[in-house]
């Protein structure tokens, strides 16, 4: 399926060095906009204390995720902080054939990779006030050992540096605004002309608008 076909659902997709908040955001904006669906994504990363697997993610081994990445069963895939992540190719599509709004949580390799495919996504890069803010987070979060969070430290300057990619930055310094800017961004993609002659087409027919597709 390429993004010319007619389906009434938007994707988007939210990038962000660890630390940043996208979940946290995320999580907020599910709950103002229900008709939003999140990708639960594939990963080989152990699960962090009070994680589910099938809630957070699909924890799989590395052998069971070589299999899936083999079998072509990936939408994009990409190895980040030293373990492999990958979103489902059967699941965003069938959610965008039923006209159903689907939401990304993947790394800016990953979102290369789904730009390439879906060129109308709407992509998003959170950024932290600072790296002082990002290191803070991160070790307030307290679920990731030392080691960890200095690795995803050390990536975050590389993962930034890809934030001009994106169609939209945000900047999560007051949850709250960062949190209207990303529900704005959602609302405002749902309004796109391409999006509202498919969404609302008999409406369009109705008000004798013409559509040149
Ligand atoms: P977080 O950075 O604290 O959210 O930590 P995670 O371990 O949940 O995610 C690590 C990285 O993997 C982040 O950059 C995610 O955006 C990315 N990621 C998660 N799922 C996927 C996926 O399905 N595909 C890709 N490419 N990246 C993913
Ligand atoms: P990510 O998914 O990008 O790794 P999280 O959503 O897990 O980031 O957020 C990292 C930590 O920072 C969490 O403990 C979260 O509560 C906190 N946090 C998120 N946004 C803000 C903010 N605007 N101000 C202060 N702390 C925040
Ligand atoms: P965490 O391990 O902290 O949950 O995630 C680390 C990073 O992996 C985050 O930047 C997150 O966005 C990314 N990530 C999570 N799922 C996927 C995925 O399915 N694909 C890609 N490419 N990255 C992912």
């Amino acid at each position: 399926m390429t993004a010319k076909t007619s389906t009434s659902g938007s994707l988007f997709m939210v990038s962000a060095p660890s630390g940043a908040g996208k979940s946290s955001l995320v999580n907020g904006l599910l709950k103002l906009e229900p008709g939003l669906k999140l990708s639960i994504s594939f990963t080989t990363r152990p699960p962090r204390p009070g994680e589910e697997n099938g809630r957070e993610y699909h924890f799989v081994t590395a052998d069971d995720f070589l299999a899936r990445k083999n079998r072509g069963e990936f939408l994009e895939f990409a190895e980040v902080h030293g373990n492999y992540y990958g979103t489902s190719k059967i699941l965003i599509h069938e959610a965008m054939k039923a006209g159903t709004d689907i939401l990304l949580e993947i790394d800016w390799q990953g979102a290369q990779q789904v730009k390439k495919q879906f060129p109308n996504v709407a992509s998003i890069f959170i950024l932290p006030p600072s790296i002082e803010a990002l290191e803070e987070r991160l070790n307030k979060r307290g679920q990731d050992s030392q080691e960890v969070i200095s690795r995803r430290i050390l990536a975050a300057g590389g993962e930034m540096a890809h934030a001009p990619d994106f169609e939209y930055v945000i900047i999560n310094q007051d949850f709250e605004l960062a949190l209207s800017e990303l529900s704005a961004i959602v609302k405002a993609t749902r309004c796109r002309t391409s999006q509202q002659t498919v969404r609302n087409a008999a409406l369009f027919a109705q008000l004798g608008i013409q559509i040149n597709h």
